[in-house]
């Protein structure tokens, strides 16, 4: 959840250098942009490098979360998971992948959208079943009946839900692993699966193995995407089709919306654990997904360059060039040029690895705003009247502080427009944008929003026109971050929110918590459980040098 809520701090509304603190906070929220949610990546393939084919399928799944990563390996007998805080890339070495032996794994990438940044809950998330097998999951999604799922998990352990003998856990997808790992001892995972996935309500992609079988799931709405592709000895699932292409694997289908699927030594099995109510995340196509990965058969690149065309159609504007804000809004700027006629040309150049850094900016650098993120092509800009083309408007900060930039290096005029229709509503199925207070078109109307943007003109294209550029019919899918119309109930608000096991964790008096290492992370980490013998089970945690057992 935006960070802009500290605003909840103390500052006097005439006290200018907080206020200055605060907008920059708020500025510094909006640079990141809508944060993605996770990425789900799973391989069964005996004889492969398995570790390594999910490393590099991770990294072609990125985007999706950049807050922690982590693979599990299940080798026949044991389930290994390493796990960390950071980037792929910063997870992962050498030796550590050469450390990850097996058969088959789950990989996955995160952006916190239910509990905090923390070691425990990064994924995949680990537990050892009553008869000693170990179980990995990974979760992209969020859901929406998590206090319900809590509740479950207390009666059957006696316990709060977030409580197992080590630091905290905090999110939906641990109460999952949980709920499935205490059913699977006495029926197996798989039908553990079939008759838990039914009773979660909200979104989820689901990629999840213990020592011998890779499992993949999809909610009955299949808001997330998770796709199923074909390796020449062996079966990949993954988020996005761009991470079937990084590992050579050819695409097969779409994992449907409330079916499951096993891959072990017996072949690929389906089972159908709901009927299937598609109700697509819409923003995928929008900002969320690569533009080389295919959504329900429509390429999310050709889905943004149409977005543009009928941007043009219905927001045409009179000026000299049309630039993107890289790199979301490239394609819709190439469509709104295409349509419209003027010239595409690059008037902004991106730091792309500066909103993925751990490293705190300093005060002199974080004045620079957006400057961090974006630098104008002053000679591109200077004398030209613009057309700015972006995915989303979340707060308006960033577009705000990109007005004035792009006026201070010599823009005549700035005419925003935007490829995505307002967003009034929050997301409760993974999409981390704000709450809804903080959305400046919840309290604005379209001309208080451009005075505020400080823009000549402003354009959103239409929910009809971007329902038609993604080829998609309107029931197959969720806007509700646009129209408000919610596909999967919601709980009472007291139900929701990032941190809600947190809180609930804190209100409980059985909880007590045991000594914990209490920093946000511990450097590399490796879960091994051998099958058959619960007490070999222990958690070490890398140069940190301590070993507890669950
Ligand atoms: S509310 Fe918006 S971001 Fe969330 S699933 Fe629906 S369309 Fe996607």
């Amino acid at each position: 959840m935006s960070q802009s809520a500290q605003r909840s701090g103390t500052s006097p509304i005439n006290d200018s250098a907080d206020k200055s603190h605060t907008d920059d906070q708020a500025l510094q929220a909006d640079l990141a942009g809508p944060r993605e949610e996770c990425g789900v990546f799973g391989v069964w393939a005996p004889g492969e490098d398995v570790a390594k084919l999910s490393y590099f399928g991770l990294f072609a799944l990125q985007h999706r979360g950049q807050e922690a990563a982590g693979i599990a390996v299940g080798d026949g007998r044991h389930v290994t998971v390493f796990k960390d805080l950071g980037l792929v890339s910063q997870v992962f070495d050498e030796q550590s992948l050469q450390s990850l032996r097996g058969h088959l794994a789950v990989g996955h990438t995160r952006y916190s959208t239910t509990g905090s940044t923390t070691w425990e809950n990064a994924q995949p998330t680990f537990r050892t079943t009553a008869t000693g097998s170990g179980l990995a999951l990974g979760h992209n999604g969020n859901l929406v009946n998590t206090a319900e799922l809590r509740d479950r998990v207390a009666a059957l352990t006696g316990r709060p839900a977030v409580q197992h003998g080590r630091d905290a856990a905090t999110t939906d997808s641990d109460l999952i692993c949980e709920l499935l790992a205490s059913t699977a001892a006495d029926v197996g995972v798989e039908e553990a699966a079939v008759r838990l996935l039914p009773t979660l309500r909200g979104a989820f992609s689901l990629a999840f193995c213990d020592e011998q079988t890779l499992y993949a799931a999809r909610d009955p709405h299949g808001v997330r995407p998770l796709v199923l592709g074909r390796l020449e000895r062996g079966w990949v699932v993954a988020s996005e089709t761009a991470a079937l292409d990084i590992v050579g694997a050819t695409f097969v289908r779409e994992v449907e919306p409330g079916e499951l699927l096993a891959i072990d030594r017996g072949g690929l099995r389906s089972t159908r654990f709901a009927p299937s109510e598609p109700k697509g995340c819409i923003f995928e196509y929008v900002y969320v997904a690569r533009p080389d990965t295919t959504i329900a058969g429509r390429s999310v690149h050709s889905t943004r360059v149409a977005i543009g065309r009928r941007l043009a159609e219905e927001y045409p504007a009179d000026a000299d060039l049309v630039i993107p804000v890289p790199e979301s809004g490239t394609p819709a700027a190439i469509g709104f040029a295409q349509a419209s006629g003027i010239p595409y040309g690059h008037g902004l150049v991106k730091n792309a690895y500066v909103g993925r850094t751990f490293i705190q900016p300093s005060q002199t650098i974080r004045e620079l705003g957006i400057r961090l993120k974006l630098n104008p092509l002053r000679e591109v800009i200077r004398g030209k009247r613009l057309v700015v083309v972006d995915d989303s408007i979340v707060r308006g900060n960033t577009q705000r502080a990109l007005v004035r930039m792009l006026r201070e290096a010599g823009a005549l005029e700035v005419h925003v427009r935007i490829a995505s229709p307002p967003v009034r509503w929050p997301c409760f199925y993974g999409i981390d944008f704000a709450t809804r207070s903080e959305l400046v078109a919840n309290g604005l109307d379209m001309d208080g929003i451009r005075r505020l943007l400080g823009c000549d003109s402003l354009g959103y294209v239409s929910l009809e026109g971007l329902i038609d550029a993604t080829e998609q019919p309107s029931s197959r899918l969720c806007a509700a971050c646009f129209d408000g119309k919610y596909p999967i109930p919601l709980p009472e608000d007291a139900q929701l929110g990032k941190h809600l096991l947190e809180e609930l964790m804190a209100e409980d008096p059985r909880n007590i918590t045991g000594p914990t290492n209490g920093a946000n992370g511990k450097p590399g980490g490796i879960a091994r459980v051998g099958a058959g013998s619960a007490a070999s089970a222990a958690t070490t945690f890398g140069s940190a040098g301590t070993m507890r057992q669950p």
